[in-house]
């Protein structure tokens, strides 16, 4: 049995640690002085697709769609056991929203031909609207499972899976192809191999294909590739006028900071009654309870 699975990987500015200069003065984020590291929910994606893989045998590539040092995520993909990598990129994608976005890595899957599984984290952290799987799915006219917290069965043609919902959990199960978005209560992602990660320490962005250097043939590791793909519009068979800011239907009108200021102070005494009094009041006015 082997699945052919594909994980749609985003290269994010760390946004969970965020110093004073993050945001810019006209409130829009400043990717210069983040981090850019591993969408979070992607790694838990990842992490389900190299567990099937070693259970029931398959093929994983991964997919992103972002500037030329997104291959930095590829890379940790290979040095996870993934078999291939995909770089989508092109000035002509800038500008997109989660509609152009997912047009474009509709038209990248596509052109990976065959697909049982499709994994996305279920939300990236810098965009954070988890619209972009779903409307992949839409896109490519297929099932969706959504928010998936555990994969209880897969085989070759269809997959049980557990996700949470308000006050629990539901099973449900489908059919292939399907797209899954994972969230973190799914796993604790794996840390990379070190013989990967030497293995594909010098692996770059090529168009052409290129022979294997020694490192590879030395690796051990089956049928290594020996480069990253890097695909644009053309290549992905995309229309250009749906890609970046043309296929972009959403307009930012505004950018607002928000910061909250106390208008109004009160003390309580440090005592079990001005607790319970602080508590009382909280509960009333919708705080919290
Ligand atoms: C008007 C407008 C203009 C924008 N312009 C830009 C811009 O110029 N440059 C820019 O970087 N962003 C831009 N954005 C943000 C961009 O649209 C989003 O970052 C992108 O669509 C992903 O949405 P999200 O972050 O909400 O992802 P989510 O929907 O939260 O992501 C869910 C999952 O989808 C997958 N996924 C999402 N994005 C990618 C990707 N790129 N590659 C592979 N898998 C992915 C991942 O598995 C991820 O976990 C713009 C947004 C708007 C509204």
């Amino acid at each position: 049995m082997s699945l052919q699975i594909i994980v749609m990987v985003k290269q994010v500015p760390d946004t969970h640690n965020v110093s004073g200069d993050a945001m810019k003065p006209d409130g829009t984020v400043n990717r210069a002085v983040l981090p850019a590291i591993f969408n979070p929910e992607d790694l838990n994606a990842l992490e389900e697709a190299i567990k099937i893989k070693e259970t029931i045998g398959g093929k994983i590539t991964a997919i992103t769609m972002g500037p030329p040092n997104a291959v930095k995520i590829l890379k940790e993909c290979l040095y996870r056991g993934v078999d291939d990598v995909v770089l989508v990129s092109d000035r002509k994608f800038a500008g997109a929203d989660t509609l152009a976005t997912s047009y474009a890595l509709k038209c990248a899957i596509e052109k990976v031909e065959k697909y049982d599984l499709v994994l996305c984290g279920r939300q990236a952290i810098d965009g954070d609207t988890a619209q972009v799987g779903p409307q992949i799915a839409e896109k490519l006219n297929i099932n969706q499972l959504t928010c998936v917290s555990e994969i209880v069965e897969v085989n070759e043609t269809d997959i049980t899976i557990k996700r949470s919902i308000e006050n629990g959990h539901e099973f449900l199960k489908s059919n292939m192809p399907v797209l899954l978005t994972v969230t973190n209560e799914a796993n604790e992602p794996r840390t990379p191999s070190a013989k990967l990660a030497v293995a594909y320490k010098n692996i770059s962005g090529k168009t052409s294909d290129e022979s294997y250097d020694d490192e590879y043939l030395e690796s051990g590791i089956d049928d290594p590739i020996s480069y990253i793909k890097e695909w644009n519009v053309e290549s992905i068979n995309a229309d250009p006028q749906l890609c970046g800011l043309s296929g972009s239907p959403t307009k930012v009108k505004k950018v607002q900071s928000v910061v909250l200021t106390a208008s109004d102070v009160k003390q309580i005494q440090n005592t079990d009654e001005g607790i319970a009094e602080l508590i009382n009041e909280l509960t009333e006015e919708h705080i919290i309870g």
